[in-house]
């Protein structure tokens, strides 16, 4: 199936100049929604095994969760400030139009656990970036990045150079 044609572009959103690549579209259509998890799961699968998927909010857990049941792995939510009720540790970082923290439970990855992150898009890699160092700042150890979708213009791919990154569609 050609999932880049199931993606909707919403020109404008959130700010003027932003081409922003709406998901919805190919999660309300069950044969695209299931597609696009199959593909997840085949790149997920190319990477070295891992224990647990971290997804950051809010779309990192749309599909970081169901991957993770799909593939008998944990699942665990980075937030944004303020949101996790346990003790956390926080990462700022960069976005394409902002800036933000995000947090993740503090006994969320234990020492040694193997972890696979799991997005809907990369842009600049700022939020990449923020989910490593919380996973890395807890002992875990980062074995690859998985996403649907890759701008790769925006260059997120070389904040990301000592990690293996996978994505369903690039434009
Ligand atoms: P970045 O940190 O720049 O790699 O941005 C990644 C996050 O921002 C993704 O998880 C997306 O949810 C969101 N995002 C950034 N740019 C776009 C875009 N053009 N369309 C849709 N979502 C975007």
């Amino acid at each position: 199936m050609d999932l880049k044609s199931k993606l909707r572009h919403v020109m404008g959103f959130p700010k003027e100049g932003i081409d922003f690549i709406d998901i919805t579209t190919v999660l309300q259509d069950p044969e695209a929604f299931r597609c696009c998890m199959d593909a997840f799961e085949e790149l997920a699968d190319s990477m070295e095994n891992f224990d647990i998927i971290v997804g950051s909010e809010s779309r990192g857990f749309i599909f970081g969760a169901p991957l993770a049941c799909k593939m008998g792995k944990g699942f665990v939510p980075v937030r944004k400030r303020g949101k996790l009720p346990y003790k956390t540790i926080s990462a700022e970082y960069d976005l394409e139009y902002g800036k933000d923290v995000l947090e993740i439970h503090a006994d969320a990855v234990k020492p040694g656990q193997k972890v696979l992150i799991v997005d809907d898009l990369l842009a600049t890699g700022g939020t990449a970036e923020a989910n490593i160092k919380l996973v890395e700042q807890l002992g875990g150890k980062v074995v690859g990045l998985v996403y649907f979708i890759e701008l790769s213009m925006l260059k997120g791919r070389e904040k990301l150079k000592e990690y293996k990154v996978n994505s369903i569609v690039t434009f």
